[in-house]
């Protein structure tokens, strides 16, 4: 079983100053940028593959140039590594509210092959019900202007029909024009104008039929659902025909757990060996658990029948409370950026475990707009917050800290006119861009760092563009930047604002880093007028008192402790994401323990087309107890590696004992256990991780065994599912 991330450029900056919240290079281009799998190593790593969607690729021209021209495990940002797997879709979600994919599917075959991706999948389209009487009605956006807006659409049509305005792409594919060939071919957009919506409903349905720059269908779901297993067929012959490094996966797409079982049985009819459920992200759990039970139930019969195996993937699905359907149906992969996201969307944004989630403090930046005054004295609140829930972190004493910091603080401002009267006329402050500029400042300002933390960005950068301006020959009234430092001055002047209090209570309990010192800075810091968070404060408390981040042994936790628990921008909050899927994928491996089975290879596995035939002639009666086994991979082993049940036959062997000895140890370093299946009882391995077995039968038993599975693991069919069926 598989857990893949999908890429959203989910990056940090690998070396990110905290103290001073500064990026390490303000170029993004010279920034050496961590993803997830730069942050963990090998052996933890907490996903198994990434997903990569078109639509995501062309976010920017220069991603999709870059991207396309190296692929995906030599792109010199992406830098994923060769073990990770990769799965490449069109992202369905990203053209939802149009008419059709805006892909062809000679065109995405060329795309998986350009990226270099482990699985390539056939384009489908979301089945959304319309909810309304007479379906739904497309348009273009591009046909719309200022005097004819989508609000002067006539109510009754809007009433009845479900509309959906998209800027639709300038040529649509191929397929297209079998569906509608009103829209295809179609070179200029004419204005909508109020005579094409006059009349009766069923009078503007007529004509929209006919129109280049709309699509209506009464029933759009059918369409959708149609044009999705269609699309499956026609990009089958095309990959039959042509020879691609990538393995095809069928998206299919449907409405109730019905239309989701025909489909796959057609989509096997295809010859599909890697299917994947679409659709079905954000649903409820036991929707997606009916649906899933059902497809289960149709792959293993085919299974069965045909003594085969079958992978499948469910998109955007991994509820942790799903896992046992998941696994008990046979389903090979999934894939969630949920946990990622909740690290920085809605509430409990740090995950230690399903029952453990803590609400992240809150330490906020000063907005856009902020006038001076409020950004500088939003910063130093923020300081004097973050020194204070470190010194905790450190069981030290937070009164300290906090005057420690001040008295730094407080040379920012001096030391600040000392450098402008010297150096504002420097050759290192005539650049061009304001970035150049800043850079240079920051570099030479002693304190160029702490003016950004403790006075704001905002202060940083107004005296920065005055330094861009200032010119020997043409020299700024020096009262400009003396006018920007005396606000800070004036508002620096209430700062520090808790350690007395909290010196007091070190000094009544005679301990440090209480829980209670430091709640009495939180305290002070979200009821303040200019934060306003004390509705959080409850959850806060929860967060302080249990310590989450002490108890995770992920590298970012043990790196920068508290700092995960802080929701404070990107590199705070995406490193909580990445903990969050550690987290999960701990609970992942618990539930569905990571299995490998393998054979070894002989000589006779360089001559076969494929592992799968391998196996079924040379190891028959193993084959015929695991090919329908859930959740455990199964593959041949030799030297280069394990090469997996659904591969083709491989490009060389080697049967080097030493060199599969090799395999074996790396491979350990991922799976919790390994079955070497060695009916002749030659094999050898100390590893512990590794289980010599002999019997094809004990292989089966095992591995249910270890999920705690019984014989018939399967889940029952809904019994409103099976009223349906008669
Ligand atoms: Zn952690």
């Amino acid at each position: 079983m598989k857990f893949y991330v999908p890429e959203w450029e989910d990056a940090v900056d690998a070396r990110y100053d905290f103290v001073h919240d500064e990026l390490s290079n303000l170029d993004k281009q010279e920034r050496e940028r961590h993803f997830i799998w730069d942050i963990f190593d090998y052996e933890t790593t907490p996903i198994d593959g990434v997903l990569i969607s078109r639509e995501q690729v062309e976010d920017s021209q220069r991603k999709y140039d870059r991207v396309t021209k190296h692929g995906v495990y030599d792109d010199p940002q992406l830098t994923i590594p060769d073990w990770l797997p990769t799965i490449s879709d069109c992202g369905a979600w990203g053209y939802k509210s149009l008419p059709f994919p805006r892909y062809g599917n000679d065109d995405m075959l060329e795309f998986y092959e350009a990226l270099d991706v482990t699985v390539g999948v056939t384009i489908d389209h979301l089945v959304l019900g319309s909810g309304k009487e007479r379906g739904r009605l497309y348009l273009d956006e591009r046909a719309f202007h200022p005097d004819f807006t989508e609000s002067d659409l006539p109510e009754e049509l809007t009433e009845q029909v479900d509309i959906m305005v998209d800027e639709w792409p300038a040529e649509w594919p191929d397929l297209v024009e079998r569906y509608d060939a009103s829209i295809h071919g179609v070179s200029a957009v004419e204005s909508f104008t109020r005579e094409d919506f006059e009349g009766s409903v069923q009078g503007i349905l007529q004509r929209m039929d006919r129109d280049p720059r709309a699509v209506y269908r009464e029933d759009d779901k059918q369409v959708r659902y149609e044009m999705t297993l269609e699309n499956a067929a026609e990009i089958r012959d095309l990959y039959d025909e042509g020879d691609w490094s990538f393995r095809l996966m069928a998206a299919f797409q449907g409405w109730d757990p019905t239309t989701y079982g025909e489909a796959v049985d057609e989509v096997l009819e295809m010859g599909y060996q890697y299917v994947g459920i679409g659709g079905v992200a954000g649903s409820q759990l036991k929707q997606v658990e009916e649906i899933v039970t059902e497809v289960g139930h149709r792959i293993s019969d085919y299974q069965s029948e045909h003594e085969t195996r079958v992978d499948t993937h469910v998109f955007g699905f991994a509820k942790t409370d799903g896992f046992e359907t998941i696994g008990r149906t046979g389903m090979s992969s999934i894939d969630s950026a949920s946990m990622l996201r909740a690290a920085w969307t809605g509430g409990n944004n740090y995950h230690l475990n399903p029952d453990e989630r803590f609400d992240a403090i809150r330490v906020r930046y000063p907005q856009p707009g902020d006038n001076l005054d409020v950004a500088v004295r939003k910063s130093l609140l923020g300081q004097e917050m973050l020194h204070a829930l470190r010194a905790f972190d450190d069981e030290d004493s937070i009164s300290e800290r906090i005057r420690g910091w001040y008295v730094e603080a407080d040379l920012v401002l001096d030391a600040l006119v000392e450098h402008l009267e010297e150096h504002r006329h420097d050759e290192i402050y005539d650049e061009r861009l304001l970035r150049e500029t800043t850079t240079a400042f920051r570099e030479h300002f002693q304190y160029g760092r702490e003016l950004q933390a403790s006075f704001s960005g905002y202060m940083r950068k107004r005296i920065v563009k005055l330094l861009r301006e200032d010119d020997s020959e043409d020299p700024i009234n020096f009262e400009e930047y003396v006018d920007i430092i005396d606000v800070a001055r004036e508002v620096a002047k209430e700062f520090p604002q808790t350690p007395d209090r909290v010196e007091e209570l070190e000094d009544s309990s005679g301990e440090v880093a209480t829980f209670k010192q430091v709640w009495t800075v939180l305290e002070h810091y979200a009821e303040s007028e200019l934060i306003d968070d004390a509705d959080l404060l409850e959850d806060y408390r929860k967060t302080l008192r249990s310590r989450p981040w002490d108890r995770c042994d992920c590298p970012i936790c043990k790196n920068l402790g508290i700092e995960v628990a802080i929701f404070r921008g990107n590199n705070r909050n995406r490193r909580r994401g990445f903990h969050n899927t550690y987290r999960f994928y701990q609970q992942f491996k618990r539930e569905l323990p990571k299995m490998l089975v393998v054979v070894d290879a002989d000589s006779s596995f360089f001559s076969r087309d494929s592992v799968e035939g391998y196996l079924s002639d040379e190891y028959e009666t193993f084959w015929e107890q695991v090919h329908d086994i859930p959740v455990a991979e199964i593959g041949v082993i030799d030297a280069n590696g394990v090469h997996e049940w659904w591969e083709s036959g491989p490009q060389s062997v080697s049967l080097d004992p030493r060199g599969i000895a090799d395999q074996l140890q790396t491979k350990a370093e991922r799976y919790d256990t390994i079955l070497y299946y060695d009916p002749e009882g030659e094999a050898q391995s100390d590893l512990e991780t590794v289980e010599l077995i002999d019997s094809a039968t004990e292989a089966r038993d095992e591995i249910l065994g270890r999920l705690g599975y019984g014989s018939d693991f399967e889940p029952k069919r809904d019994v409103q599912i099976q009223l349906e069926d008669f």
